[in-house]
Formats: C-alpha cells, structure tokens, sequence
C-alpha cells in the first residue's frame, strides 16, 4: 500500500490523503483548508475561477482525470461533515464515487441548500454519492474499508479501517474526541481499531501543540494587537472553564443569569449539533425564548429527519429571524422557504428582522439568540432603531477559525460588540478533537505499527504525546511525497 498526503501535512484540516494499492486509488477526505486559500485568493471579490487556479497554486493535487474526465480514483470516503474534509469534492469529476456516512450527506446538502447563491465550488449533483452507516463494510476495488462512528464537534463523523487485498491493514482516526456527549462512539471506534492490528495509524493531533490550550494563545495573542490598534474599547475575553459538553450548559445558564435584562447571543459553529442541543436546554432551564437565524433555523429542520439525533427543539419551538437583504426580501433560497413555511405551519414563529428586532429589545432577557454568524445578527438587530446599548450579553460558543463556518472576523465581531457597548465577553467551548493526554490513551489503545500524526500545525511534537514504543515508528509526512507501506 501506498499512502500520498496532498494535505493535512503540518495544518489543520485540508485533509486528502491518497491510498493506492493492487491497482486501486482511494482518496481519505477530500478538504478545503481556508489558510492556503485565503493566502492566494479572496472570497466574495477575488475568487479561484476554475479549478486550473487552485492546481497552479498548489492548493489542489495536480492528477489527471481526477477533476474532469474521471478514472482518477476508484472513490473518495469522506469521515465527517466539516469543509477542512469534504469541502473540494463539489470538484471531483462527473461521476466520482463519493462515499460518506448518512447524516453527513444530510449536513452536506443542507448547507448547499440554504445557500443563496452557490457557485461552481458548491455543486455536488454530479456526484455518485453513497452513504454508509456503522456495521457496513465497503468495497473500493483493492480495498476494504469498515467505518466505524467517533464522536466529533458534528454528528455522522467517522474513523476509518481500512485493508488492502495484499493484507496491509490502515487505521484513519479522522476527527474524534473523547469527552463529548456520545463520547461511546469514539470508544466503539477505538475498540474496532484495535482488533484491526493496522500497520499505520494516520491519527489527528488538533491540540497537540506548545501551549496548553493553542486556542486560547493565538485568541490572546490577536486580542493584544487588536487593542493597540483599536485602544480600549475592545471588549475583554472572560474563558469560562468547561471540560464537557455538560459543563458548557451550566456555565450558560450562569452567565444568563448572571445578566437576566440583557439578550444572550450565542455563537456556536453551524453544524454543531450537540452545541445547539445544549442552547436550546440552556433556553429551557432559564426560561428565555430560542430564537436562531435562517441558516440555523434549515439546519435545525433538516437534522429532525435523522432519527439518530434526539433532543433537538421541536419545528413549533422555534422562532427565526430571517435576514434583511437588501434586494430581495425573504429568505436565500427556494429550500430555505419552504422550511421555513414548514417551521411557521408547525407552530414556530418567522419573522422577518425589524420584527424579529423588535421582540427582542421588548424584552431582551426573554431570548437566548444562537447563530453561527453573529456580525450579521448584530447588525441586522441594531437596524431596528431600537435602543440596544448595554442590553446585549455575547458568548463565543465555537473554536477559533479552522474551517469556513468559523471564519469570521474576530475584529469586526468585536468592533459590533463595541458598539452595542460589550466590554467583556464569554468564552464558553469544549473542543471538538481529543486533549493530547486523550490522544495518547487512544494511540496506547489502537497500537498501530507506526503512527504518521496529521490534521496538526506540530507534527513534531507527537514525540511527546505519543507512548515510549510508538515514539520509535512516527512517521513525519511530506506533501505529496508517497509513503510505502510493505
Ligand atoms: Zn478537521
């Protein structure tokens, strides 16, 4: 077997890792990663063209039939939801056989779907899409692949085993933590991988990094250059200590009662189901009305369809602003309409957002406002005229930007919350990937013949988070330079 990088090497996210082997060729994620291209091109203005632009600047792998013609690969498995891992297969050539799990492919569409313009990036029709669940075994030419759930910052995330025919066994962790929720997901993952007696595990190192919290760093690092240029007025970061997803809806809860006149706007990444599942019961232990945007609002509905997810709020629950826009009225697309007419026919509540505003700073400590894009919500509830100085509580309920769903300016979020007269702010998250102390137990566990670390900015310090046995078999991955495996 034959294992490529063509990314995920010394970064976060971006993963595309091809396996070849007895004359098949499978792609492991097929991600975008927003540094490089933000580095080369700028979104909405000036944009990568085609996908000519995106090989020439080395952002994406340079083989041919692979984005048109086809041949390329025999199929692509996607491990989860997050664009750092699927986000370039609307790419892919007319026909390629993408495989990913079931509700994966229901996140996937939805987010498209609720687009109000989708470009030649945003386009997965094409495809030849076919989802799996945990207990399939999937056949790609040479290689067997037995899925197997984890437990991550989105629901329908995946590890992989995979076997080629010639008996080289391969362990891919994907995305996964261990003090989620559903934290069992990953333990029935880590069980079935160590059975699998794999020669190599690709295992993720998110957090395996200098400091404790890397996260933490860079946001205070940002926040003191913020403030020399911006003076004062900068709203200060309060981090509230959380290890659980648990521990995130009691220190919410606190915080809103900590603050019961002011309106509490949450920001949690769109496709965080288990985040939004804790808002909407920290909205019940404290009373306050949920209200959450469009975007959040289709993806609420779309998700009730996965029987496998449970304690969401109901259509009726609900009550959505949707966003002003300056031409059109109404919501971005035919999709997101007729949702929304399901949502309003079930009960909830859709307002447009001069009326949703208006609710709002009527009684303020009435509401818990989640959205994934809080510059707009700020800017759409002051439109309003209505007096919302120092009736506003902010929490950032997300990570630090590594995929676009995140990707928002901290310094315009923070020159908003200015104006609405913040002058501290929360910071209430658990992460989405395993502590580096989980990440060992995980590695001791697996014990695969070699460790190649990946989806990490320090592949270098696997050494120090990796048992004394495995230390001897790291395997350091270059971009685009294969690695022969027997
Ligand atoms: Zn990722």
């Amino acid at each position: 077997m034959r294992i490529t990088f063509y990314g995920g090497v010394g970064e976060i996210g971006g993963n595309k890792v091809l396996l070849e082997c007895g004359g098949s060729r499978l792609f492991l994620d097929f991600g975008r990663n927003f540094r490089q291209e933000d580095s080369f091109f700028q979104y909405p203005f000036d944009p990568p063209l085609d996908v000519g632009d995106l090989i020439r600047t080395g952002i994406l792998p340079d083989i041919p039939g692979l984005y048109s013609g086809g041949g390329a690969v025999d199929a692509v498995v996607v491990s989860h939801a997050h664009s750092d891992h699927y986000g370039h297969i609307p790419l892919l050539a007319e026909g390629t056989r993408v495989l990913m799990g079931e509700t994966a492919w229901l996140i996937v569409r939805a987010r498209l779907e609720a687009m109000a313009r989708q470009t030649w990036a945003d386009r997965v029709d094409h495809l030849d899409v076919e989802t799996f669940r945990t207990g399939d075994e999937l056949t790609v030419g040479a290689f067997r692949i037995v899925p197997i759930h984890v437990d991550h910052s989105v629901p329908g995330a995946y590890g992989l085993l995979v076997e080629c025919e010639e008996g080289r066994r391969l362990v891919y962790t994907g995305d996964l933590r261990r003090h989620g929720e559903a934290a069992r997901l990953t333990e029935d993952f880590v069980r079935a991988a160590s059975d699998w007696d794999a020669h190599v595990g690709l295992v993720e190192g998110t957090r395996v990094a200098p400091e404790a919290d890397p996260e933490a760093a860079a946001a205070r690092l940002f926040e003191q250059m913020l403030a020399l240029r911006l003076g004062d007025r900068i709203p200060k970061r309060v981090a509230k200590e959380a290890k659980r997803e648990g521990d995130v809806l009691q220190e919410l809860v606190a915080v809103a009662d900590d603050h019961p006149e002011n309106l509490l706007m949450v920001e949690a990444a769109w496709a965080d189901i288990d985040r939004a599942r804790t808002i909407w019961r920290a909205s019940l232990e404290t009373g306050r009305r949920l209200i959450v945007d469009e975007r959040e609002a289709y993806l609420l509905h779309r998700m009730r369809e996965d029987p496998g997810l449970r304690g969401l709020p109901e259509a009726g629950d609900l009550m959505v602003m949707v966003w002003r826009r300056r031409r059109s009225s109404g919501p971005a697309s035919r999709r997101l309409a007729e949702a929304l007419e399901e949502i309003e026919d079930a009960g909830g509540e859709v307002l447009d957002a001069e009326s949703a505003a208006r609710e709002v700073w009527s009684n303020p400590g009435g509401f818990i406002f989640l959205t994934g894009h809080p510059t707009r919500a700020l800017k759409d509830l002051m439109a309003s005229g209505r007096e919302c100085r120092g009736r506003l509580t902010y929490v950032m309920s997300r990570s630090e930007p590594f995929t676009e769903e995140m990707v928002i300016g901290l310094d315009r979020l923070l020159n908003w919350l200015a104006l609405y007269g913040v002058r501290s702010y929360y910071r209430i998250h658990v992460s989405g990937h395993a502590a580096p102390e989980e990440l060992r137990e995980i590695v001791e566990q697996i014990d695969p013949g070699a460790v190649i670390p990946m989806h990490t900015e320090h592949p270098d310090l696997f050494r120090l988070y990796v048992p004394r046995e495995v230390r001897e078999s790291l395997i350091m991955p270059s971009l685009g330079e294969p690695i022969s495996l027997g």
